[in-house]
């Protein structure tokens, strides 16, 4: 039998860390087991449904490296069919009209919420007489239809969880069709999910409480349900809800950040699934040959943006130039595209095992793009002294002295003019890296001064002389 899962978002908000767990599990499922991936659009609350929020969790899934394969499925397209089955349901008296307002149905609930005890329908529209529901009907009364709940227990091994049983009491007569036409979610993923022959369903412990009316529902319609795989939740570092500090914000937004989509494919893997090792840098290769349900932990899973740094770090670490230079562009394309592509890739070389994210290229290193205008006061205060100015003087001329301008000779020309001033290469180093950055915190400095270049470098060191001088 082929697996076939699937991903079904509802577009109305952003694909969030949960959602792209989810996606992301469902997908690693199918490629494991040369299934398919078939994603779903449930917009079928046409008050919150946008389509704008289609676009972005498409984009998000496609930024992630997540493709789906079939068509997509839109559930506003298949309104007739949920109607259908819930008549066919209606007809066979596993479904019944209920002609309950909102406001009825509202003072019921809060007199349930006064009495402390909880609310369940009541099922007075089930005990209408064939005549009191002929009339309501002829008189044009609004009437939801809803799913009458036989009695017994509905258990079900989830794939994650193990055995769940719930008594059916305890599970009330849930809405199938709105009074205004529409299906309620229950009944269209059941719809769905049956039609597009899902054998397995992949998704949040927050919906652990809809799978036993699901279930109902199959066996209502008469078709073997699919197998249940409910996910842990994803909690932030304070074992609370994820805030939006802590990751609580959309896919997009990592990119935005600066954060690599492998690095945040690997690390939302890692949320509620282990490979059964202390491996936690891993290829999309070798997560799909490892993956597994069983892998997939109890208990809830911690968000810790430290650890996505961290990993994403790494990535940029091991990425190729070429390949770093266009997340660059991705990244900020109007900031990285007027950088010339060749000192673009020396600047990458250099600083690639020193950045967490993208973004500190521009926040904390605008140095190898344009010349400091400030220079730090406390990096002055601790190393420019009377004599700097001097010192920076004949290491300037020394620099502009110099032939070959790489790295071995910079660091030669710089260590011999501490030697021959009888002082401390520091004493160089730690100024002219001020001159050049405006701070006393930058990759190595000989390798710095190489990918500035010379002109560049002679440069700002005459023009930091005289801008320092002039404001000490
Ligand atoms: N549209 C539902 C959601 O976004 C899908 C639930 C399901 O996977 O059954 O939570």
């Amino acid at each position: 039998m082929e697996v076939r899962v699937r991903f079904a978002p509802s577009p109305t908000g952003y694909l969030h860390v949960g959602g792209a767990r989810t996606a992301i599990f469902n997908w690693l499922f199918a490629k494991k087991n040369k299934g398919k991936f078939l994603l779903r659009i449930e917009d079928t609350d046409i008050q919150r449904s946008r389509e704008e929020m289609t676009e972005e969790i498409l984009e998000s899934l496609l930024w992630l490296g997540i493709n789906w394969d079939e068509e997509i499925v839109y559930q506003s397209d298949n309104l007739e069919e949920y109607r259908k089955l819930t008549y066919r349901l209606l007809e066979e008296k596993k479904a019944y009209r209920c002609f309950c307002s909102p406001e009825e149905l509202n003072i019921r609930k809060n007199r349930a919420k006064k009495l402390k005890i909880p609310y369940k329908y009541d099922r007075t529209c089930l005990k209408l007489s064939d005549q009191e529901k002929e009339n309501l009907i002829s008189s044009g009364k609004p009437f939801a239809i809803r799913f009458l709940v036989p009695e017994g227990k509905t258990v079900f091994e989830d794939l994650v969880y193990g055995k769940i049983e719930f008594n059916n009491s305890e599970i009330e007569d849930f809405i199938l069709l709105r009074s205004d036409g529409t299906p309620t979610y229950q009944l269209a993923v059941v719809n769905d999910d049956n039609r597009m022959g899902i054998t397995h369903i992949i998704r949040g412990d927050d919906h652990l409480s809809n799978t036993p009316k699901q279930i109902l529902l199959y066996n209502a319609i008469g078709i073997e349900p699919p197998l249940f795989a409910h996910l842990p939740l994803i909690l932030g570092v304070d074992k609370k809800r994820l805030s939006k500090r802590q990751g609580a914000v959309s896919v997009m937004e990592f990119k935005k950040k600066g954060y690599l989509p492998e690095a945040v494919f690997n690390f939302l893997t890692l949320l509620g699934w282990s490979p059964g090792n202390d491996r936690e840098i891993l290829s999309r290769d070798e997560i799909i040959k490892s993956f597994s349900l069983e892998g997939i932990s109890k208990k809830c899973a911690v968000f810790d943006e430290v650890k996505l740094d961290w990993m994403n770090g790494c990535y940029i670490n091991k990425t190729e130039l070429e390949r770093l230079y266009e997340l660059c562009l991705e990244f900020n394309y109007d900031y990285f595209s007027r950088i010339d592509k060749s000192y673009m890739l020396n600047v990458l070389e250099l600083v690639k095992p020193r950045i967490k994210r993208l973004d500190q290229i521009i926040n904390d290193m605008g140095y190898f793009f344009s010349e400091p205008q400030e220079y730090n006061n406390v990096s002055l205060k601790k190393y420019w002294k009377k004599d700097t100015k001097k010192y920076i003087e004949i290491v300037t001329e020394k620099l502009s002295g110099l032939e070959i301008f790489e790295v071995d000779q910079i660091e030669k020309t710089i260590r011999d003019t501490a030697e021959k001033l009888g002082i401390s290469a520091a004493k160089l180093i730690h100024p002219v890296r001020i001159c050049l950055t405006g701070t006393h915190i930058s990759p190595g400095l000989f390798e710095l001064i190489s990918v500035l270049g010379k002109e560049t470098v002679i440069e700002r060191l005459k023009n930091a002389v005289d801008k320092i001088n002039t404001s000490q």
